[in-house]
């Protein structure tokens, strides 16, 4: 039976010139010699995709990584064509690529926008040339504006700048200066990521033994309430906790304007993530979420390329979402989303009411100003926003972890 809501697909290429001073993906340096065959075997996973047995549309793919620019375009060609021969592809389909700004150039991005790629997020991370040193990425400042002013020229009318903040040693000042500059260069949609320290990366260990200063939650704080206030005044709409999209020229629409004209630059496939709406993820280590269940591959791309080839299967689990943490999940992510959840989305999707299981929960929440809420929805208020995590934990539903720190 066909899905209600078009599908997202998701596409991994794992890839990278060198990894980051903080990376935790799952990405990989020195594998250039596997990329025609990490290619291929996309190409045959995506063909003979049984997670559904039909056509099914699709409004949205995805291609992250990784760097998936660091494949030629004829291999980008190549996937999505084994996307539009083994699904529907609507009119007017989001087609997502993430690009580090140090592996692209005029040609290739104008020959992925003809490839049918019509949004570009560019990884900045900073506009500081020795922040991103510090980070370890391969490019610098100089090359994000060149890439966005190669990306408009090519076509591209939809663009995304991804920048970190938070970082060891960053002040508040410097951040208004990258932001700024990020600014300068009109991208369409922006998302920033406060830096995580994930263990076992070459920054955490710098950190730990003193070469880098600590990075500092309270000047991050600062840092994200700036974000806010600035995007708000530059006409940005904050739609999710790190996502902030130019607000759409509603002068431009009727009565028939279409969900695509109304979402604007929001990013359309990751609201499928927010919304629980269905996905399938191609590649190593992609995940799917489809009837209530989540599968993930083979995160090695050459075990990935080994299972493809050999016919089998390259999917190493599946792990069935159950009421609870159907519920919860419901919860975690709706209130990503700065407009929140409304419960009768949550009651038409899963069936229940989230009020009827965390009553105690949302009225603490709310005592404590972290959310707000009335008899259509719930979200987090501005205070709620800076300590997501402390609202989240209350519906983990392993019970231990959820008192409040
Ligand atoms: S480019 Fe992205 S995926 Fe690759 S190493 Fe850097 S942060 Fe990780």
């Amino acid at each position: 039976m066909p899905l209600p809501v078009p599908l997202g697909l998701y596409v991994h290429i794992p890839f990278c010139v060198r990894k980051c001073a903080y990376c935790d993906f799952n990405s990989y340096s020195g594998l250039g010699y596997l990329h025609d065959s990490y290619v291929a075997a996309l190409c045959h996973e995506i063909e003979r995709c049984s997670t559904l047995p039909g056509r099914d549309p699709v409004d949205t793919i995805y291609f992250g990584g990784g760097t998936p620019s660091l494949l030629p375009p004829e291999s980008v060609l190549a996937i999505l064509n084994a996307c539009r021969g083994r699904f529907e592809l609507v009119p007017q389909a989001e087609v997502t690529l993430e690009a580090n700004p140090g592996t692209v150039e005029a040609e290739s991005l104008a020959a992925l926008f003809q490839a049918g790629v019509n949004r570009l997020s560019l990884g900045a991370q900073s506009m500081n040339d020795q922040e991103l040193a510090r980070l370890g990425r391969i490019h610098t400042a100089g090359q994000v504006r060149e890439a966005m002013r190669d990306a408009r020229q090519a076509g591209f009318t939809n663009t995304n700048l991804d920048l970190i903040y938070g970082l060891p040693g960053q002040r508040v000042p410097g951040w208004r200066r990258t932001l700024k500059a990020a600014l300068e260069l009109e991208p369409d949609h922006l998302s920033l990521y406060c830096l995580t320290l994930e263990d076992h990366t070459p920054l955490a260990r710098q950190i730990l033994r003193g070469a880098v200063p600590q990075p500092e939650p309270d000047v991050a704080a600062e840092m994200y309430e700036l974000a806010r206030e600035l995007l708000r005044a530059e006409g940005f709409e904050h739609y999710e906790l790190s996502n902030w999209a130019r607000l759409p020229d509603t002068n431009a629409w009727d009565d028939r304007a279409s969900q695509a004209q109304r979402q604007g630059s929001r990013c359309r496939h990751n609201l499928k993530y927010w919304t629980g709406q269905p996905y399938i993820g191609f590649g190593a280590g992609a995940h799917s979420f489809v009837s209530g269940v989540r599968t993930y591959n083979l995160s090695d791309p050459r075990q990935y390329i080994a299972a493809v080839d050999g016919g089998t299967t390259a999917m190493e689990g599946a792990v069935p979402i159950d009421s609870v943490e159907a519920l919860a999940e419901a919860m975690i992510l709706g209130l990503r989303l700065v407009e929140g959840l409304r419960w009768q989305d949550i009651r038409s999707r899963l069936g229940r009411d989230p009020r009827d299981k965390y009553a105690p929960e949302l009225s603490e929440l709310q005592a404590l100003g972290l959310i707000t809420l009335d008899d259509t929805s719930v979200r987090l208020t501005a205070r709620g926003q800076l300590l997501g995590n402390q609202v989240f934990v209350r519906f983990l539903p392993d019970s231990a972890s959820r008192s409040l720190a």
